[in-house]
């Protein structure tokens, strides 16, 4: 690398155990956002190293489906094992390839880390059942399988901890896979496999194929009758894209999309609580975050010293590299997502929003945006249409409860719903009626390894993490005994 040296950081494709170049030897750059600058170059897979990676995936699959569940989990342990012991390594490389501050990297580490052990833990309780027909002619004997070979396509904010959560119930399970990285963060998925390998983890089990071109390399794949499943992190677009492709083979397809999270605060809430939640929902990850909150909507009795104290807090963020020894926000991952960021502000003034911080570019070099304050926000305009992934908070006012829920769910999306109140059956009428697949009731930080992670709506198929995680990877089966 250019400019600092992470240990043990594959430049490489990682195919059957192997650090190989691509197809054609291309390769393509990896850039640090806090500079614009090139940290260095890796393999560029063309389609037939696609292919070759699914060969290996499709190899290791019934050697690895056949180890007992006690040695899966004992590996998926010392993942998590070494993955805490080289969490700095780990933490600069996210920081260096992403953006965000160190502090925010190490717990990515952490979170990440977190997948490994619950579902070490759920490899070895994976259950069938058996009981007497209906009739009492037969008995029912159900066993759980292993899917087979999965292709899990992963995107670039969170570069450590969404592989994790795809790696280790797939890895639990007895799947093998193929990982095809985000373009802008291959490097902390790479050494996330290599340390895979250090834990035991046999050749073929993980391949990872970095690629510029991500649709030319993943389309022969998915139409190869090889692949059993699919899991994408990603937008809402390339999930329609994908998910239509899989149809063609009748893939067993998950898809983690976008979001739109609302954040209410009602007149009942406590206000301090819900400022702190709101820091913490809305700049976690510069806010590139798919459970971000996206739009505010505080009742009117209490706009004022809400809007206040949080303005407060976000002005007072340090805005920096996330190398730098007090950083609290990074840059964004590229001019494009700023420029995408700069047109949403301009669109909400221009609708009549008031700037009460930031909402400037700051001059010099990186993708820096600072943290922002808009209030008086129209319904109408797109900044609370479209997902922001970025530090802008867009609030709205509200008085009648119901129609502050009905905007809360007029959206394609339904990941996430923050709510803050201190009534109970406020609490739990709101829960219900909120369209999302999780809520954030009085807590800004959503994100759990022991908890089902999903959308509903345009934000996806399947949960990750909790009970229901590792039944991504499994299909049931029975067999019909006879009993004459
Ligand atoms: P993206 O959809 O552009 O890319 C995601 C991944 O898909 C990348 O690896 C990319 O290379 C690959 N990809 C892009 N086009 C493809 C194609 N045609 N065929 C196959 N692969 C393709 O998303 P992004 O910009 O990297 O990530 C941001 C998005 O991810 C946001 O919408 C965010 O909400 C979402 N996200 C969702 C979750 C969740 O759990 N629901 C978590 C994190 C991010």
């Amino acid at each position: 690398m250019k400019n600092v040296d992470v240990p043990g950081v594959p430049r490489g494709l990682l195919v059957g155990g192997a650090e190989r170049d691509a197809d054609g030897g291309a390769t393509f750059e990896v850039v640090d956002p806090a500079t614009g600058g090139v940290l260095c170059e890796v393999a560029d897979a063309a389609p037939r190293d696609g292919l070759a990676a699914l060969d290996s995936a499709a190899a290791a699959g019934p050697g690895w489906a056949c180890v007992p569940p006690r040695r899966r989990a004992e590996i998926l342990r010392r993942v998590h094992d070494l993955l805490l012991e080289r969490s700095e390594e780990f933490a600069l490389l996210i920081t260096l390839e992403m953006g965000k501050s160190l502090d925010e990297s190490r717990a990515e580490v952490a979170y990440g880390a977190q997948f490994f052990r619950w579902f070490a833990e759920e490899a070895v309780r994976i259950d069938g059942h058996w009981k007497v027909s209906e009739d009492g002619s037969a008995r029912v004997l159900v066993m759980r399988r292993p899917v087979g070979p999965a292709l899990l396509i992963t995107p670039w904010n969170l570069p450590l901890a969404l592989p994790a959560r795809k790696i280790a119930p797939a890895l639990a399970a007895g799947c093998t896979v193929v990982v095809k990285p985000a373009e802008q963060t291959p490097l902390t998925t790479l050494k996330l496999a290599a340390l895979l390998a250090d834990a035991g983890t046999p050749a073929g089990v993980v391949n990872v194929i970095p690629t510029s071109r991500p649709a030319a390399v993943t389309g022969p794949m998915i139409r190869d009758d090889r692949l059993r499943k699919l899991s994408f992190t990603g937008s809402t677009e390339v999930g329609r894209t994908l998910l239509a492709a899989a149809s063609n083979q009748v893939l067993r397809t998950s898809l983690e999309l976008g979001g739109n999270a609302p954040f209410l605060v009602c007149h009942d809430a406590d206000i301090d609580a819900a400022v702190c939640g709101a820091i913490v929902a809305k700049t976690r990850n510069i806010g590139q975050a798919c459970v971000a909150a996206n739009r505010f909507y505080v009742h009117a009795e209490v706009a004022d010293e809400f809007v206040t104290k949080f303005t407060e807090r976000m002005e007072g963020l340090r805005v920096g590299p996330g190398t730098a020894p007090g950083t609290d926000l990074g840059p964004l991952i590229d001019d494009q997502q700023r420029a995408r960021l700069v047109a949403l502000v301009d669109d909400a003034v221009l609708h009549g929003a008031e700037v009460l911080t930031g909402g400037t570019v700051p001059a010099g070099p990186g993708f820096f945006y600072p943290p922002t304050v808009l209030t008086g926000v129209s319904p109408d305009c797109a900044i609370t249409r479209e997902e922001i992934f970025g530090p802008v908070a867009a609030i709205q006012t509200f008085t009648d409860e119901a129609e502050a829920v009905r905007e809360a769910n007029h959206t394609e999306y339904g990941l996430v719903s923050y709510l803050y109140t201190r009534d109970l059956t406020r609490a739990v009428r709101l829960s219900e009626q909120l369209e999302s697949g999780m809520v954030g009731l009085n807590r800004g930080l959503i994100s759990d390894a022991s908890a089902p992670f999903g959308g509903i709506k345009q934000s996806g198929l399947g949960r990750e993490g909790g009970n229901s995680g590792i039944s991504e990877y499994l299909e049931e089966k029975y067999v019909a005994i006879d009993m004459p």
